[in-house]
């Protein structure tokens, strides 16, 4: 039996989960917050228990992960003995730029490498280093794997990644479409494949990942051919905060109008947009939803743009694959809203979509939920990216 820690490291937080590989179980699962800040705490579940909750100074990382090092261990609620029982650390990577098209095992020289994708994901890629580091420090003699969250679409063709903008900023900087959300992606499409009993190499699937952050992503016969994230995880459709795709003129003309800077303007459609924006009431889905049902019209308004820009990109992804066997739903909403599913599917007779409204009722479990005759298949799939993280660094392990 192999237990993969996975993590996924923040800049002031921490996600980690133990996983057994044998039955793929979490073992036990965490989050410290606040790291650097005041109150700082861990948040600890040992499976089958419920959360502890340890509020402690955690100035830095290397704090945090000795903190869940010693939460593992504990002897009452600890999952393991010693620290040589964890066989493998898995890292998520936001943003392996064009480098890294597949995870890999790290070294000094990885490291390195993804130092230098820092400028794409400033937020993000310094944050996951500084955990790669402190589990470095912490447990030196660990194997250690980096899974990214850009290596799936690394299959696009330059056509879906190339933007309408000076060659030269390509070639200097590597401006181009990256696309997120890779593990999501590529878990739930090969998931489809299992569930309809097809040869993954035969689909073409469409998975919409629609949590806080969203993306939809084509996947022809296995590959990433298109996804509507960009550059930055800004772009594409509508989410909980962020305004996804707009006219670029509208930043000056925000920035005019309201005297703000540019910074400011990119923290409003970072922070301030997208349905938490345009609905006035907050990011969740659910506070929308009880809004909408008490007959709020911009709940309403907010929700119908919302449906009708993922059925957009349904409809340009299914132009781009010539066809589509699977639209996929997944994440937070994706798995849990039924009436999104409704929505976005209603447009969709076109395409031979015919969805069991009675099936569709089921949440948060995995589910066809198309009729027999459908010509196009829906499901529901819960995406599991920590399984696939561990999944990937046991594979990769079990090479070198
Ligand atoms: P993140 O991108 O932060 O991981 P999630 O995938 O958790 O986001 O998605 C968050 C959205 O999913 C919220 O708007 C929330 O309303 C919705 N959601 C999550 N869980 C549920 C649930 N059990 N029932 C209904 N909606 C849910």
């Amino acid at each position: 039996m192999m237990k993969i820690l996975v993590i996924n490291c923040g800049s002031s937080s921490l996600k980690f989960q133990l996983i057994n590989s044998e039955d793929d179980s979490v073992m036990a699962k965490g989050l410290c917050e606040r790291i650097g800040l005041d109150e700082s705490r861990l948040v600890y579940t040992k499976a089958g228990c419920d959360k502890e909750i340890t509020v402690s100074e955690m100035p830095d990382h290397n704090k945090a992960v000795s903190m869940v090092i010693q939460a593992l261990m504990n002897e009452q609620s600890g999952v393991i003995d010693s620290l040589s029982d964890i066989d493998a650390v898995g890292h998520r990577i936001v943003h392996g730029g064009e480098r890294f098209s597949k995870s890999v095992v790290i070294d000094d020289e990885v490291v390195r490498a993804i130092e230098e994708c820092n400028d794409l994901a400033p937020l993000h890629n310094p944050a996951n280093l500084i955990g790669i580091k402190a589990c470095k420090e912490l447990m030196p003699d660990i194997k250690m794997v980096a899974v990214f969250d850009t290596a799936f679409h690394q299959t696009m063709p330059y056509k879906a990644y190339l933007y309408g903008l000076p060659y030269e900023y390509y070639e200097k900087y590597k401006l181009r479409r990256y696309g997120f959300h890779g593990t999501s992606h590529s878990f739930v499409s090969k998931r489809v494949a299992e569930l309809l009993e097809k040869p993954y190499e035969e689909l073409k699937t469409i998975v919409c990942h629609l949590g806080n952050g969203a993306s939809i992503c084509a996947v022809d016969k296995g590959k990433s051919v298109d996804t509507s994230m960009g550059l930055t995880p800004l772009e594409g459709l509508i989410m909980g905060t962020r305004s996804g795709s707009i006219d670029p003129a509208i930043i000056e003309f925000i920035a005019d109008k309201e005297n703000e800077s540019l910074k400011e303007v990119m923290n409003i459609l970072n922070k301030k947009s997208g349905v938490d924006g345009l609905s006035g009431i907050g990011s969740d889905f659910r506070d929308i939803m009880s809004a909408m049902e008490e007959g709020n019209e911009r709940a309403k308004m907010t929700m119908d743009t919302y449906c009708y820009q993922v059925v957009k990109y349904i409809g340009a992804y299914t132009a781009a694959m010539n066809g589509v066997d699977a639209i996929a739903f997944t994440a937070g909403l994706g798995e849990n809203n039924s009436y999104i599913r409704e929505q976005v599917c209603n447009y969709l007779a076109y395409l031979g979509v015919e969805l069991d409204t009675g099936l569709n009722k089921n949440n948060g479990e995995e589910l066809l939920v198309s009729t027999g005759q459908s010509k196009v298949k829906v499901l529901v799939v819960p995406t599991n990216e920590e399984l696939k993280i561990a999944k990937e660094t046991l594979e990769l392990l079990a090479c070198v």
